[in-house]
């Protein structure tokens, strides 16, 4: 007897097998079976028609708050921090929680076209009617069916030097928000930066909260806080529940005080989020040239086994003001700012805005996908694009064709044709 499945997605080709081709089974929205199905019949049957079948995307760290208010009211035109910190700072005074809701919004809804299903949402807990963390914990609910959304409170201030934030960070669990967060380089000494990861974790350990560290973003050589994550991560037993983002002074590290850091990372379980969009303007501003590369050692990191994750954060922010909320783009940039144009670099670079997101995310079964394999029991969610492989991804970084969450389609891209004016013929303007 054939077996039976409510949708079979024929003809996908596997990116984590080299191109092998297989037919997804589909069963109350989970992945049932996957393989050979020809002889299977099924309710509803999709033909991917040989499309690159990939795990959703997993993007670990993005502002929902200051999304899209690049020029609104003023452009940061030095492009600096300084300039940046001072626009939000009299843009957030008078946050209402519709304007939150209304960019953050559309940013999930970008983010949701380019394959994103898992977010990790920062939101700054600075402003005592924490209005943006209602709205984005509004959108968390209203969204529920279509993207599983983690949020961060963030403390933009500091821990140390903004003392309210420990309770409005505890409040903001209570309220929904999953994870907590601490800036220790931007605290007025090295002690108190400490004192505030301390804070942060002993939070995370009393609610099981996450904690999703702003880590060492400038260039500062003596910035090491990494270390200190590391060893709390260890000493609390959060371990994989834990995240380092942006982790820039790491470039910095004298090599044998950088090897121990790897040892004692690998050994902490801790992910690394690195962000190269927005690193790659910020950092090396007080450099003369030759100037650092504005990333952290990822390629070192993922060779020693530590998990890394691509992220794409500011979407046209007055931090950065671009950006598409395609997790490709975060690729695009480390591939060149890490020095990762290896064939199997490439490939890895996907790795770390599928899985490796996902495992900084602490998603376990909810994403399934490990180790280059779908497995049967988890969500039948996944992408279908038209591409050849994570190199053609990379390259051209286009948006999925179709998007499946839990077995049904929740977007999907028309591609961009274009007719040359010699004969006007239409083509696939990729395939020019
Ligand atoms: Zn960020």
């Amino acid at each position: 007897m054939t077996k039976r499945y409510d949708l079979i997605v024929r003809n996908a080709r596997l990116a984590g097998r080299g191109g092998e081709a297989a037919d997804i089974g589909v069963v109350g929205g989970l992945i049932a079976a996957l393989g050979d199905l020809s002889d299977a019949g099924a309710a509803d049957v999709f033909d991917a028609g040989g499309r690159l079948l990939l795990p959703p995307f997993a993007e670990s760290h993005v502002h929902l708050d200051t999304t899209l208010t690049a020029g609104d009211p003023v452009w940061n035109e030095s492009g600096t921090l300084a300039e940046g910190i001072a626009i939000w700072g009299a843009r957030k005074a008078g946050l209402a929680k519709e304007d939150v809701i209304a960019r953050a919004e559309r940013t999930i809804r970008l983010y949701i076209g380019h394959g994103v299903l898992y977010l990790r949402a920062m939101v700054d807990i600075g402003d005592p009617k924490l209005a943006a963390l209602e709205a984005v914990l509004e959108l968390q609910e209203r969204y529920r069916d279509r993207i599983d959304m983690q949020i961060v409170a963030f403390p933009q201030d500091g821990i140390a030097s903004s003392p309210d934030n420990e309770a409005r960070m505890a409040e903001a669990l209570r309220m929904g928000a999953d994870g907590v967060s601490a800036v220790p380089h931007l605290e007025a000494t090295r002690e108190e930066g400490v004192l505030s990861l301390r804070q942060a974790f002993a939070l995370a350990e009393r609610t099981g909260a996450f904690v999703h560290v702003f880590c060492d973003e400038t260039d500062d050589e003596s910035s090491r806080f990494l270390e200190v994550c590391a060893s709390l991560a260890l000493s609390t037993g959060l371990t994989s529940r834990v995240a380092a983002a942006h982790a820039n002074a790491a470039a910095y590290y004298n090599e044998a005080y950088f090897q121990k850091i790897l040892g004692l990372v690998k050994r902490s379980g801790l992910s690394i989020v690195a962000c190269p969009l927005i690193n790659s303007v910020m950092q090396g501003r007080y450099e003369a040239y030759p100037k650092g590369r504005g990333i952290t050692r990822i390629k070192e990191f993922h060779r020693a086994g530590v998990n890394v994750a691509l992220a794409h954060d500011d979407i046209r922010t007055p931090f950065y003001p671009l950006g598409t909320g395609n997790p490709l783009d975060a690729a695009h940039m480390a591939a060149h700012l890490a020095h990762m144009c290896g064939r199997s670099e490439l490939a890895a670079l996907i790795g770390m805005i599928t899985e490796g997101g996902a495992e900084a995310m602490q998603l376990g079964e909810a994403y399934g996908y490990r180790n280059g394999e779908f497995r049967a029991g988890t969500p039948a969610s996944f992408l279908l694009f038209d591409a050849e492989d994570a190199r053609d991804l990379i390259g051209r970084r286009p948006a999925p064709r179709y998007v499946f969450r839990r077995g049904r389609v929740v977007a999907e891209t028309v591609p961009a044709v274009a007719s040359l004016r010699d004969d006007w013929s239409a083509e696939r303007l990729e395939e020019l």
